[in-house]
């Protein structure tokens, strides 16, 4: 359903006398490739400021990508022609006419060339739902109002089908008429992220961000939300992006994980993969940050040293060096690629394998 292809966003900072000159850049996804199938929740985790807010915001364009492509829904042939049209450009070896035709295809497909228009189209398939329900919502709508809106916009339905249409979503997730009438602020953070994720399935799409849609609420409000999350999922036949900093709701929502660590992707696994066999030190040590409820039980940590770097110099090689207890020279040289260890189980580190029997 979703193919990234080496995307970046890179933010400037700006100097100079004017304050217009961009004399550096923080690195915030920097040359991030995957795909997520149709029907699977892939699950993004890291710690905080590793870039997973910024790269589900770039996917729909929410913030502009520096460069890469984003290519949804399309299909594979199309996929493998403008992989095949790509190497040739690089190579230096493609006619005048395959230019032009991998020119075409990136404008007709490459969600990340898109202008306005063909972005609005693309807004009822991909939608999002933010961390913090109340400052997503607008103080000043009403909640009919608020859902009201993307119907309006996208479906031009008239006022009665509205009507309908919001009442019919309200109860969908136990909200009642009564509601309708009411502000964000009158109700409770659990109700109003169930209301966020109305105002995303509203036009029902086929493709969600969601982004930390439970931290900012209580634990028992957090597991209905997932629950809510599951229930959509199978009625609307929905893929997600799920993007946390708590493994333990990640076992709990997702098919498979990647895991980021200063704006690059760094293992990707089936969920029950990763979780019994984890093979970047990186992922080894948030694995194991995660509290057993049992005080009797001890386990051998892998302890991370020092604080994350930043991401306006990232490390040369592979970033995590500078933490990890593993490193050797060769580390700080190489920027090691992601490799494949077994079917799906990709590793950015050489001596993931080692590490494995270690
Ligand atoms: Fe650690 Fe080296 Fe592997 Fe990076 S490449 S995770 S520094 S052992």
């Amino acid at each position: 359903m979703l193919e990234i292809r080496n995307l970046r966003k890179y933010f400037p900072i700006k100097g100079g006398i004017f304050q217009r000159k961009a004399i550096n850049f923080v690195k915030a996804v920097d040359n991030v490739s995957f795909s997520v199938k149709k029907g699977e929740t892939l699950a993004l985790v890291g710690e905080s400021g590793c870039g997973k807010t910024t790269l589900g915001r770039t996917i729909l364009r929410l913030i502009e990508p520096t460069s890469g492509s984003i290519f949804f829904n399309t299909p594979s042939e199309i996929l493998r022609e403008i992989d095949a049209l790509t190497e040739k450009v690089r190579r230096n070896s493609a006619t005048k006419d395959e230019v032009e035709r991998l020119n075409k295809l990136n404008l007709t497909y490459n969600i990340a060339l898109r202008d306005e228009k063909g972005l609005k189209n693309l807004r009822k398939e991909m939608q999002i739902v933010f961390q913090d329900p109340l400052s997503s919502l607008d103080p000043r709508m009403t909640i009919r109002e608020t859902l009201s809106e993307p119907l309006k916009i996208h479906e031009h339905l008239r006022k009665e089908e509205i009507e309908d249409r919001v009442l019919e979503l309200l109860k969908s997730v136990g909200l009642k008429e009564e509601h309708m009438h009411r502000y964000p602020h009158e109700f409770s953070g659990g109700q109003r992220q169930r209301i966020c994720i109305l105002r995303a399935i509203s036009l029902k799409p086929k493709f969600m961000v969601l982004d930390e849609p439970t931290s900012a609420l209580d634990v028992s409000v957090q597991a209905q939300i997932l629950n809510l999350l599951k229930r959509l999922q199978r009625e609307f036949n929905l893929t997600y992006l799920f993007i946390t900093h708590d493994l333990s709701v990640v076992r709990f929502m997702s098919t498979r994980v990647a895991v980021m660590y200063l704006g690059k992707i760094v293992e990707m696994a089936p969920t029950e993969e990763l979780f019994n066999n984890p093979l970047h030190p990186c992922t080894r040590s948030l694995l194991e940050a995660v509290p057993i409820p049992e005080p009797t039980t001890r386990r051998k940590k892998l302890i991370i040293e020092g604080d994350v770097p930043s991401p306006v110099n990232p490390p040369s090689g592979c970033r995590f060096h500078t933490r990890c207890p593993y490193a050797t020279e060769a580390c700080s040289k190489e920027e090691p690629p992601l490799i494949e260890v077994s079917p799906e189980h990709l590793v950015a580190c050489p001596l993931a394998d080692k590490l494995k029997k270690s």
